[in-house]
């Protein structure tokens, strides 16, 4: 299957992302069956919240087709867009978005708003979901688990180290734990 290929690509940008540590979300976008873009999640290397895989894929899709607009273009994404990028999936008038995992915690495909399809903008975007779901799931997954149990090591080392350094690395901890582990998606 077409979907599945170019799916496995996406997962193949979203290990890069897992690979340093970031949130492993990748994406591709396929023109006339050849990928012209790839991004990863690189939000905290690149220090940007505008990192987003899809944002990097588009950017670069447009630079290789030289206009605004992929019309003719698929995009392949490992997890449900968040606002920014739904929306930069719209004003690139993409046709059809391929999705892995859904995201019910940011998710603008049809966990929280559904803006790809939202009738009242000027363009709406055909959903194809679940393309290698549990591929696309198992490895954020994986990296929520390492991220929890690495917090856990350094709330333990924190703990031994001085009283009032202690304190302090045990909030940042916790407050990184609450920021994820309440991730319904993710336990
Ligand atoms: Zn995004």
């Amino acid at each position: 299957m077409e979907d599945e290929r170019y799916m496995e690509e996406a997962l193949r940008q979203a290990r890069k992302a897992f690979d340093l540590g970031e949130v492993p979300v990748g994406c591709v976008i396929v023109y006339k069956d050849k990928i012209i873009a790839r991004g990863y999640n690189c939000r905290n290397h690149k220090k940007t919240s505008l990192g987003h895989a899809e944002i990097t894929a588009i950017r670069q899709a447009c630079k290789k087709i030289g206009d605004w607009r992929l019309e003719e273009c698929t995009m392949y994404i490992t997890l449900e867009p968040c606002p920014m990028c739904a929306g930069a999936i719209i004003q690139a008038r993409i046709p059809r978005v391929v999705l892995g995992a859904m995201n019910p915690r940011a998710g603008c495909a049809g966990s929280i708003l559904n803006i790809l399809q939202e009738e009242r903008f000027n363009h709406q975007v055909e959903v194809t979901g679940d393309i290698l779901l549990e591929e696309c799931q198992e490895l954020l997954k994986e990296f929520f688990r390492r991220l929890r149990k690495s917090n856990k090591e350094k709330k333990l080392e924190a703990g031994e180290a001085g009283k009032g350094q202690g304190r302090k690395i045990n909030f940042l901890t916790r407050l990184r734990q609450k920021r994820y582990n309440n991730h319904p998606m993710f336990f």
